[in-house]
């Protein structure tokens, strides 16, 4: 018991090699409604069915917990963000595949999430707006267009389009499946 220095950070590489999992975030950023979530928890099931350690941070699920105390501001959503980026980097440390869905309308936030995270995957969800307000699930842009809901992404407040994203999938074009699998195609050259 005598020379066990128990507060050592652990080293990436050492956390690595003993328990052979890597981690790394995928970012899942889009309009409400384009398919973010759909396609995150797909994939999630799938690593995790083939065993591999894997989480799902779901912008909308965090809002009750970790970002209870925000709001919908303009800074309140860019914390929101910030928050999701440190806890995926965190997870990330620890080999999990994290998976973030979570609309991220602003090319700032996509920055930011850069350049907290080491491995990242940016997905860039891509809905026209109309099949979005078409799709609706859960009625929010109807509330947001008769003015019951106000700053909703896409109506009355922006959603910068992606510039700098590493995969695109485009739900309008291409179902549920097409687009998984273009994922999962895509992180089996980086696993
Ligand atoms: P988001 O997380 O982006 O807000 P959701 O995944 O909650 O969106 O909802 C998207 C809706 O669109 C779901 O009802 C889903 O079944 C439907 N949908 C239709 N086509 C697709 C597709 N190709 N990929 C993902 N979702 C799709």
């Amino acid at each position: 018991m005598s020379n066990i220095v128990w507060h050592q950070k652990l080293d990436k590489e050492y956390r690595l090699d003993k328990t052979r999992s890597r981690g790394f975030v995928i970012w899942f950023t889009g309009l409400s409604a384009s398919g973010k979530s759909t396609i995150a928890s797909f994939i999630e099931k799938k690593l995790i069915d083939s065993g591999r350690m894997a989480y799902l941070l779901d912008g909308d699920n965090v809002r009750h917990g970790l970002c209870s105390d925000l709001e919908f501001s303009e800074e309140d959503r860019a914390e929101n963000i910030r928050r999701l980026a440190e806890v995926a980097a965190l997870f990330e440390d620890c080999g999990v595949i994290v998976l973030v869905s979570a609309i991220t309308p602003l090319e700032d936030m996509r920055k930011l999430i850069r350049s907290k995270v080491e491995h990242l995957i940016m997905v860039y969800v891509k809905a026209s707006l109309d099949t979005c307000i078409k799709r609706d699930p859960k009625g929010l842009y109807e509330k947001a267009l008769k003015g019951e809901i106000k700053g909703y992404t896409g109506i009355d407040s922006p959603f910068e389009e992606p510039q700098d994203y590493d995969l695109i999938l485009d739900t309008d074009k291409y179902d549920i499946m097409a687009c998984a699998d273009k994922l999962l195609e895509y992180i089996q050259g980086v696993m």
